[in-house]
């Protein structure tokens, strides 16, 4: 079952959050504020409340105290991170953005957020950037947001820190459109005076920034899959695509990651197990640079606030030659997993 929390953690007001505060009243229409549009004022807020949340995540590590908590099982798992993290992501756009939809991984009791979790800022460098035509009269109570404070839990209580990824997707109209992810240990393997952290991001019909786009050599079949969560039907699938390579790392975030830098050709999860969280931001950074993500079967996945948060018929993303992967799903595999 999804233990998942719908809830504005501001104000507490279960599944949406609405505020009569207009921030449009620019008289330049209802989507735009100071000339920017509801989607790039979202995304550039996002940045820099995903950076926030990386240094939160680093913090908690430094402290020592991971107050770990198991959800439904031994590799199920929930920190002080997943927890601060998501108090202070859906607080801090909950409060720029109130009639926003947001829905996050952790079911937290209801609480004041503590101010210091709060970011305001705005990545200014995204403000510069133009809205994609199709979104520029989006309104706030359009879209819907889905966060993921931590992905990747189980490998960051085991010190693998480079699999970990914040994840804020933006959905509008049941379509994953924008996405922001932050790696807060990205370069930690570069020794102690390395900068550490990255955020990529991206919006469909514009691009996605902040990596540098790289493909796994021709003919080369190299998956990457789940390193905490597998079974008997993830390795089917993975043995039918008759790899050259297995690579088994944590999250979601993680995994795209490597598809767009060049590391692994195909995302392969024919499981139950992953949710609307972990795929919406990841999905929109592959799609907006011509990779694909589905189900298992080859459906498209829907972000919708309605929507079961469980990707029940499990991930199949690539950033090129789709079809292969696709054509070498086993049918015992896809009728083992209805969407
Ligand atoms: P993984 O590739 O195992 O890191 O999984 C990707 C995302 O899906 C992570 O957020 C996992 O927590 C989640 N996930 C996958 N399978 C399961 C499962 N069986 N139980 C709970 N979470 C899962
Ligand atoms: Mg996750
Ligand atoms: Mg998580």
């Amino acid at each position: 079952m999804d233990a998942a929390a719908v809830r504005c953690l501001l104000c507490c007001v279960p599944l949406v959050c609405g505020n009569p505060g207009d921030l449009s009243g620019s008289g330049r229409g209802p989507s735009m504020a100071c000339g920017h549009t509801v989607l790039m004022r979202l995304v550039a807020s996002a940045y820099a409340v995903a950076q926030k949340a990386g240094m939160i995540v680093r913090r908690v590590i430094a402290e020592g105290d991971l107050g770990i908590v198991e959800k439904t099982c031994a590799t199920d798992l929930q920190t002080k991170a997943d927890r601060l993290v998501q108090m202070s992501i859906c607080s801090s756009l909950a409060r720029k953005f109130p009639k926003l939809t947001i829905i996050g991984e952790e079911d937290l009791p209801p609480e004041e957020v503590d101010q210091e979790l709060i970011e305001d800022g705005q990545w200014e460098e995204i403000l510069k950037q133009p809205c994609p035509s199709q979104y520029s009269a989006i309104k706030e109570e359009d879209l819907v947001v889905w966060v993921d404070p931590l992905d990747g839990t189980k490998e960051y209580t085991e010190g693998l820190l480079d699999n970990v990824t914040v994840l804020i997707g933006i959905a509008y109209e049941g379509k994953a459109i924008a996405g922001v992810i932050n790696q807060p240990y990205y370069n930690y393997q570069a020794g102690p005076d390395a900068v550490l952290g990255r955020t990529i991001w991206g919006v469909l019909g514009l691009g996605a920034f902040g990596f540098q786009l790289k493909e796994v050599p021709a003919g080369k079949h190299i998956i990457t899959t789940t390193r905490s969560h597998s079974n008997q039907l993830v390795m089917d699938c993975v043995t039918a695509m008759n790899p050259d390579d297995v690579l088994r790392v944590g999250g979601a975030g993680n995994k795209i990651i490597q598809l767009i830098e060049g590391k692994a050709s195909a995302y392969v999860f024919a499981s139950p197990g992953c949710k609307k969280w972990d795929t919406c931001a990841p999905e929109v950074i592959l799609h907006a640079v011509g990779g694909k993500l589905t189900d298992i079967h080859g459906n498209a996945l829907q972000y919708n606030k309605e929507v079961k948060h469980m990707n029940s018929a499990g991930v199949l993303a690539t950033l090129r030659n789709y079809d292969y992967y696709a054509s070498r799903v086993p049918q015992s595999v896809k009728n083992a997993l209805v969407p």
